[in-house]
């Protein structure tokens, strides 16, 4: 029929509607929905389109602070590990007391934190279950040894391990897929802005510590220089970083007030 528009893709199909970045027509199946916005196939998959899709991308597979701790972690627990051995060649493997099955239950141990790990830095998914299970079986271990108070250190471990299994940022290491919603919770909330959430931190502390009110304001500067809402991701923390600098402002001139106030009383006879 003349005038009606077709699919760039599909000339055979009756488009629907046109891209709202490069206004080429589309049929239903090439239409794809971004942000409450359709595109065609070809612009939806620009990271300048989806920048969630980007946000993922980039830290998909990539190793976060977590993995880098549990890697130290192992091998911390590896230097545990050669002492144990040590310890065990030590007593003997003749002369088996309380001391020799401690020595071998710590091996045990020790080999599988040290495994657990390995594996966990390495990225192998089955870790990321592996390390709290391991945890919670340390504080049944600790509390048998040593009652209430050998759990406390295991239960610490147990929590940060629980932690660190429902970080957003750790399953894009492990490449769990996350879904869009939760991923743009955790950008706004997390990583959005960084400098400019670090800087109102430091600027509420700063009323009650002066010496970080210049902290505060350094930061909270940046922060308000990346302000970008039509980067991708977009960059906000605007007010905050502005209240960071109005804060940061009130917290210098309390802390120099205090300073005159302070010599001044030392300078009165
Ligand atoms: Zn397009
Ligand atoms: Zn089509």
């Amino acid at each position: 029929m003349a005038g009606e528009a077709h699919c760039a893709q599909h000339p055979d199909r009756v488009a629907i509607n046109s891209c709202s970045r490069c206004g080429a027509f589309f049929c239903a199946e090439d239409a794809r929905e971004v942000e409450g916005k359709l595109y065609c196939e070809t612009c939806a998959a620009r990271p300048d389109v989806d920048w969630l899709e980007a946000l993922r991308l980039k830290y998909w597979g990539k190793r976060d602070v977590w993995a880098w701790l549990v890697g130290a972690w192992a091998a911390f627990a590896a230097l545990e590990f050669v002492s144990s051995l040590w310890t065990l060649a030590w007593h003997g493997l003749g002369s088996v007391g309380p001391a020799w099955t401690q020595a071998v239950a710590d091996l045990v141990m020790e080999s599988c934190l040290v495994a657990i790990g390995v594996c966990f830095w390495s990225g192998l998914s089955w870790a990321r279950v592996a390390l709290p299970l391991l945890e919670l079986i340390r504080v049944f271990l600790g509390s048998f040894r040593m009652g209430l108070l050998g759990a406390v250190f295991p239960a610490l471990g147990l929590a940060l391990s629980i932690g660190i299994y429902a970080d957003v940022r750790n399953e894009l290491f492990f490449r769990v897929p996350v879904s869009s919603a939760r991923l743009k919770r955790w950008w706004h909330r997390y990583a959005d802005n960084y400098v400019a959430r670090t800087g109102f931190q430091f600027a509420l502390a700063g009323l009650i510590l002066p010496p970080l009110a210049p902290i505060a304001l350094l930061c909270s500067a940046i922060g308000l220089t990346r302000v970008n809402p039509s980067a991708h991701p977009p960059i906000g923390r605007k007010q905050q970083a502005i209240a960071g600098l109005v804060l940061g402002v009130l917290g210098t001139l309390w802390g120099l007030a205090l300073v005159y106030e302070f010599t001044h009383r030392a300078q009165m006879p």
